[in-house]
């Protein structure tokens, strides 16, 4: 198996559209024509970890953060980026990067993020706007099921818990080809006048190539009319964070304490106690300041993330309890489920969960 044959399979963990416009997804480096010896999952692709692929035998590194971010003009080692590409290199070892991919994924990191602190009803927290476009295209009324069940079998016509949603519409098509054409219906040069359906589907944008592709195979014409339109309606499965409820309500102190439990945190930092049981809580592994307003809005008891600066604690408002658990802490199942899930797609395959402890931050 080479690398790029493993390219669909992570795109079924993540596909790499959902990820967002700063960041830096898939394969870093390495090629993708590479036979695979083996893969080692890892959160961080640092240079122990590349030391630890070397001894598991693994020359492919699936990574959650990406260790290229922001780009290098020099390749010298004299930073921890540059050394682990160096060495990645020396040895041939490719590193693919998931990151916001699955993030963004409804079963990603924060569905296990939810799983972990045992919270139920679980929906995204801000989901993803402009990622949803439209398919219009008109077909003879003779092949109109054969194209609709073409394009829901890759995934168009996919609404929430619903699939194969689509319009429908009758009316009259007309074209006339010139003397290259070869027209289904009628002759080239003719004016022909055909009863067509009007066929209107939905899809998430990193579908388009095989929406397309689909299309062309199932439709009759030589030249298919067809329409895409981008539609500004947010994708209410994908998206950064979740909200979900606990089974029964708990006391503040109670509640954190739990999450450290479940977390292994070496310390959580919090917003005042407000003295209301804890039940609706939302959560967003990583960096998640930039939701405490989505937590708000949505009337959360608690929004547990990471990386929060002194003054956004204020921005709970005494509304919620705002709680920082550490970046590590709150994405640190992430990479067990990668492994749980390479493992089932190629179970003959050797997919290896790092051991190495990749958090910078310790507690005292
Ligand atoms: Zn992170």
């Amino acid at each position: 198996m080479k690398v790029k044959d493993i390219f669909p399979i992570l795109e079924e963990l993540a596909p790499l559209g959902y990820a967002e416009d700063f960041d830096n997804v898939g394969l870093l480096v390495g090629s993708p024509e590479q036979e695979v010896s083996g893969i080692l999952v890892c959160h961080d692709a640092l240079e122990t970890v590349v030391t630890e692929a070397i001894e598991q035998k693994c020359n492919l590194i699936v990574c959650f953060h990406p260790i290229l971010f922001s780009g290098l003009k020099k390749i010298t080692g004299k930073n921890y980026v540059e050394r682990a590409v160096i060495k990645a290199i020396k040895h041939d070892i490719a590193i693919y990067a998931i990151h916001t991919a699955l993030d963004n994924h409804q079963e990603g990191v924060n569905k296990i993020f939810c799983t972990t602190l045992g919270l139920e009803n679980t929906r995204i927290l801000i989901p993803k706007a402009n990622y949803i476009q439209k398919l219009v295209t008109y077909v003879p009324i003779a092949n109109t099921e054969a194209v609709r069940q073409a394009l829901f079998g890759v995934g168009a016509g996919a609404i929430g818990n619903y699939d194969h949603c689509s319009f429908v519409s009758e009316g009259k098509g007309s074209f006339r080809g010139n003397e290259k054409s070869n027209p289904v219906l009628g002759k080239a040069g003719v004016e022909e006048v055909v009863g067509e359906h009007k066929v209107e589907v939905i899809y998430e944008k990193h579908l388009e190539g095989k929406i397309l592709a689909a299309l062309f195979q199932a439709h009759p014409y030589e030249e298919v009319a067809y329409e895409i339109y981008n539609l500004e309606n947010a994708l209410q499965n994908v998206g950064m964070g979740m909200i979900g409820e606990l089974k029964e309500p708990m006391e503040e102190r109670a509640f954190l304490e739990m999450v450290k439990e479940k977390t292994g945190t070496g310390g959580i930092r919090h917003s005042a106690f407000l003295g209301k049981p804890i039940q609706k809580v939302a959560v967003l592994g990583g960096s998640g300041s930039f939701a405490i307003k989505a937590a708000l809005q949505q009337k959360a008891d608690a929004f547990i993330t990471a990386d929060l600066k002194y003054h956004q604690f204020y921005e709970a408002e005494n509304q919620l309890v705002l709680a920082d658990i550490g970046h590590f802490e709150s994405e640190r199942y992430t990479k067990n489920y990668i492994v749980e899930f390479l493992s089932k797609k190629m179970p003959n395959f050797a997919v290896i969960l790092s051991t190495v402890n990749t958090n910078p931050v310790n507690y005292l």
